[in-house]
């Protein structure tokens, strides 16, 4: 077998025809200009607020590369697509910013129908969630400060808005429990994700005894997390859990500077993109060399990261596809590193965000216009689609 490449655009793109690598090509154009993205931001929502029909035009496009579609049903298409070259999907219900508690009952079920729908399915390994879809932000925030010690209690009626939040997410992990899948808690920001990590640590007390069903995620940006993974790892050591955990850089980096600085605060952020770069890898390590009781997804779209951790894999003798150990991407994205770590025999899934339009397209415009990785991942997209086009003889664009 040849050795694990991610220069191979043939197995990169062995899932798109040539009118897909088209598209693909036209998105990350647009994607890798700022006032593209953000006049076209501005129109789109603009379009969709008054009820101009272009949700025909956004679901052709936008939707068919980075999203799965508006229902769980919808998304079998994209799910069985990525089944036929050995690629998981997790279904990313991806609607945020809710204020109600009707919304956050709601978002609770929709997750609770992704563990459905994932039921006994071994094309759909994961389900996930963000706690923010089902708790309101302040709330998040002031739980946080409770959890630091910062303030002594909530009030009364916090605490039953709290306790709500906390049935909420019970109810989907023990879902998950009783489907046997295993479900991610995704990472937000610094100043509520004290108040996550502790639910999670409850969740984990709760389901992951007998094996890994609850992960949290860490966030190698921030430059106490591998300190955090090592003690998280050791507390649930102590209680005989399995430590499950997504590692990831960090989305918020922007947002958790400017915050810093407003407040005068120190940034919770590394001090260089080298040492977000050293504490992920290490913490890949760290977990790999800890397998007896800990569970590893590696959520990223970095080449070096990824092919370390199939080559720390190899060295220790750990099968490529054991179930310990998972790669996963983003939909529509970094698929050169998807496709062929998946064509080598490693476990890879690929979150597929869906809801509806309205509510999607903010949230993935949103992320196109604040995440400088979106905007320094586009060019190496094109360039390895243009690499394929060649490869294919079609030359034409
Ligand atoms: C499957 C999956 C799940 C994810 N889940 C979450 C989640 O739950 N929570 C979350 O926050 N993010 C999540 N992300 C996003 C992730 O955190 C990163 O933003 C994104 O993947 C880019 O990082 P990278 O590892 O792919 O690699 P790269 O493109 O190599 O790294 C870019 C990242 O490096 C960091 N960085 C860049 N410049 C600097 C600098 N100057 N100083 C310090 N650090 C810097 C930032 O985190 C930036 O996003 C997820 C990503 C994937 C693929």
């Amino acid at each position: 077998m040849s050795p694990l490449s991610f220069e191979n655009t043939a197995i990169a793109f062995k899932g798109k025809d040539d009118a897909a690598l088209r598209r693909s090509y036209w998105l990350f154009k647009l994607i890798g200009n700022p006032s593209m993205v953000r006049i076209g931001g501005t129109l789109t929502n603009f379009a969709l607020g008054i009820g101009f029909p272009i949700g025909w035009l956004i679901k052709n496009n936008i939707f068919a590369q980075f999203c799965g579609g508006e229902t769980v049903e919808e998304c079998k298409a994209a799910s069985a697509r990525l089944a036929e070259y050995g690629i998981g999907t997790i279904l990313d219900y991806s609607v945020e910013g809710k204020e109600k508690e009707s919304d956050f009952d709601a978002t609770a079920e929709e997750i609770i129908r992704t563990i459905d729908a994932a039921k006994g399915n071994p094309h759909i390994p994961f389900c996930v969630f963000k706690v923010t879809g089902v708790a309101r932000f302040e709330l998040l925030e002031r739980q946080n400060e409770v959890v630091r010690g910062t303030l002594t209690q909530l009030t009364e009626k916090d605490q039953a808005e709290w306790s709500r939040v906390v049935q909420r997410v019970l109810h989907i992990c023990q879902a998950a429990y009783d489907a046997d899948q295993r479900i991610f808690i995704d990472a937000e920001d610094s100043w509520i994700q004290d108040a996550i990590d502790q639910l999670c640590h409850d969740m984990m007390e709760k389901f992951n005894h007998q094996a890994p069903i609850v992960y949290n995620t860490v966030q190698l940006y921030r430059h106490d997390r591998l300190e955090f993974l090592k003690k998280a790892h050791a507390w649930a050591k102590d209680k005989g859990l399995h430590y499950a955990v997504k590692l990831v850089r960090g989305a918020y980096m922007e947002k958790e500077g400017k915050r810093a600085a407003e407040m005068g605060y120190q940034n919770p952020i590394q001090p260089s993109k080298e040492a977000t770069d050293r504490d992920f890898n290490a913490g890949v390590k760290y977990c790999l060399d800890n397998l007896q009781d800990m569970a590893l997804c590696c959520g990223s779209h970095n080449e070096e990261s990824s092919m370390l951790l199939a080559q720390w894999m190899d060295e220790r003798g750990i099968v490529k596809n054991d179930n310990r150990v998972a790669f996963a991407q983003l939909f529509g994205m970094s698929d050169h590193i998807s496709y062929n770590l998946a064509d080598a025999g490693y476990n890879v899934v690929k979150y597929l965000p869906y809801g509806p339009i309205k509510e999607v397209m903010p949230y993935l415009l949103r992320r196109a216009q604040e995440n400088t990785s979106v905007k320094g991942q586009t060019s190496r997209e094109l360039g390895l689609i243009l690499k394929e086009r060649k490869r294919r003889g079609n030359e034409d664009y």
